[in-house]
């Protein structure tokens, strides 16, 4: 199971098998189309909530990235809260 994550997580995260099938869906590479690396045992997939709410699990909200995009997109993110929080 080292493939897909074999840190114990506390907070509610993808069923196994959501997991499994978006990376089945995603042909085993990142749900970024401007990156679409494919995912091996160096490059893990991260998997990332499309509506950002985190205990939202079902498999429609599942994307695998890699972790530089998971990054990115946390930065993103990040970003247009704190800009949302100045007005
Ligand atoms: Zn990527």
């Amino acid at each position: 199971m080292g493939f897909f994550g074999s840190k114990k997580e506390k907070r509610k995260d993808f069923p196994c098998g959501a997991r499994i099938d978006t990376l089945i869906n995603q042909e085993f590479c990142c749900a970024n189309p401007e990156c679409h690396k494919g995912f091996t045992k160096l490059l893990r997939p991260h998997f990332d909530h499309i509506d950002k709410v985190n205990t939202n699990n079902s498999p429609e909200n599942c994307q695998a990235l890699c972790p530089n995009c998971h990054n990115n997109k946390n930065l993103q993110e990040n970003k247009v809260a704190a800009e949302k929080n100045r007005n």
